[in-house]
């Protein structure tokens, strides 16, 4: 048992995302459409695993090689939680794709993660085996939190205090994206602004992939 799953190979990467995680020359608006497609797919995914139980964090990495490429972590607050998603999601599908889920000894994002890539970058690039977890702008996760808990009221007795440990994670969140802003380039105020249109074209796109749901079908059973 554990708190955490592992889906495998779960996000679909984009031209746009393979160029960028393997360091290949990028512009504004490649980085734009590979941030709109995480942003919508991080919502949608986020937002459907919630159904299952109270999530703390989910992130999507970056890593290429063959053992990573597109893994998807999902930690939730309680066990039996993640073992009851591990019960939905085996022979459902994703986009087409049947979804391998499964525990994973990584408990701790923080501790499994590339530190290299995280403030700044990694020399081992898109195959280093070290997480290299995809930028999820904090009014995203925002918003996701806060639909989880309009969907699901009842998870909010089950949390009721943030430990003190959480409070320090959450601002080592705040901390990851002046970073990761910072490597990028942009002063706080510019992906402030960036953030709220990544918004706008995420919902865009979840609409569309929400009129695709009827005909193929989200989580269909296999
Ligand atoms: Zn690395």
């Amino acid at each position: 048992m554990s708190q955490t799953l592992l889906l495998s190979h779960m996000y679909p990467n984009t031209p746009e995302s393979l160029a960028l995680a393997n360091d290949e020359p990028w512009d504004d608006d490649m980085y734009d459409r590979a941030q709109a497609h995480l942003e919508a797919f991080y919502v949608e995914v986020f937002l459907e695993l919630a159904n299952y139980g109270e999530i703390e964090d989910l992130v999507v990495v970056d890593n290429l090689c063959d053992h990573m490429i597109g893994n998807v972590y999902v930690k939730y607050y309680h066990e039996e939680d993640a073992e009851r998603a591990l019960m939905k999601l085996t022979g459902r599908f994703y986009s087409g794709k049947l979804i391998q889920a499964e525990y994973t000894t990584v408990s701790d994002f923080r501790e499994a993660r590339c530190r290299a890539f995280h403030e700044t970058r990694c020399n081992r690039g898109a195959y280093c085996n070290f997480m290299h977890i995809k930028h999820i702008p904090r009014a995203i996760k925002r918003r996701v939190v806060r639909e989880m808990y309009d969907d699901h009221p009842e998870y909010l007795g089950q949390t009721a205090k943030k430990s003190k440990k959480d409070k320090e994670k959450d601002r080592d969140r705040d901390r990851d994206r002046r970073s990761r802003s910072r490597r990028r380039g942009k002063d706080k105020k510019e992906k402030d602004k960036d953030d709220k249109a990544s918004m706008v074209q995420g919902r865009a796109m979840i609409a569309s992939w929400n009129a695709e749901k009827e005909r193929d079908g989200w989580f269909r059973h296999g």
